[in-house]
């Protein structure tokens, strides 16, 4: 049985009064049964970790670079993450692709940098809008897959986020039947690759627009084992709704 994970990417939004709303979502989810993970701005990694110490949340980068240390302005590395106290990085989101014109060569070895500094990897794939209209979503999503995981994953070290790219921060969803078609093609092409053993535990993550409304019904499809969660991991209320939501679909 594969533990719940709610994930909450706070992109480049949080000054520090922003860690307030870790008081309030940890309190609300003492007794939780999904991993809640949140990662924030990397200035407030160490902050968010020495504030959720005594809390059911776990701290996450929203990238890292593949080398260990060097001669990278501005660049973080996984080790540098785990030292900040962080037990997750996403690696792969389409606005690193888009903007930092990452591709899947640089994210299996930034991947593959976590997992040796011990970090568990949030990888995303996703779609354009373009290749969806085009029937290229599952070719898309193979690439993805074949190109940006390293081939030692476990199912503790590795999170599979599909995010279509034209549902991230628009309002936009997929039908459940779209979701469904690619969360099974994720974990069948996962058994392929790892066998079933690896492949029937790493959790596979929905992100797009997951919202206190949407939640329930998207977390009643078929592999979907959770939400990396963008708008919406902002405010503690509403991110309590969707971790709610999330647990009474296990039961
Ligand atoms: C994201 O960027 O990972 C994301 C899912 O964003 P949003 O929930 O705001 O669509």
């Amino acid at each position: 049985m594969r533990r719940k994970m709610a994930a909450g990417n706070w992109k480049m939004n949080g000054l520090s009064a922003q860690l307030i709303e870790l008081d309030s979502l940890g309190a609300s989810h003492t007794a939780a049964t999904s991993d809640i993970v949140i990662c924030p701005p990397t200035t407030l990694i160490a902050p968010a970790v020495g504030r959720t110490e005594n809390s059911p949340i776990s701290i996450g980068g929203q990238d890292c670079h593949s080398a260990i240390k060097g001669a990278h302005t501005g660049d973080i590395s996984a080790p540098m993450l785990a030292d900040a106290g962080a037990a997750y990085v996403i690696t792969g989101h389409s606005e690193r692709r888009q903007d930092h014109h990452e591709g899947n060569d640089a994210i299996r070895a930034k991947t593959q940098s976590a997992w040796a500094a011990g970090l568990t990897a949030i990888l995303c794939v996703g779609e354009s809008k373009d290749q969806r209209d085009a029937a290229e979503t599952l070719n898309v999503i193979a690439e993805q897959l074949a190109g940006s995981a390293p081939d030692d994953a476990t199912a503790d070290n590795l999170v599979i986020a599909y995010e279509p790219i034209w549902a991230i921060g628009t309002g936009l969803v997929p039908t459940p039947e779209q979701i469904g078609e690619v969360h099974n093609f994720i974990r069948a092409t996962l058994k392929d690759r790892y066998g079933d053993q690896i492949a029937s535990g790493v959790r596979l993550l929905y992100g797009g627009s997951v919202n206190a409304g949407n939640a329930a019904t998207i977390f009643t499809i078929p592999n979907v084992d959770g939400a990396l969660v963008g708008g919406a991991s902002l405010k503690a209320v509403d991110f309590s709704q969707i971790i709610s939501a999330l647990e009474q679909s296990a039961t």
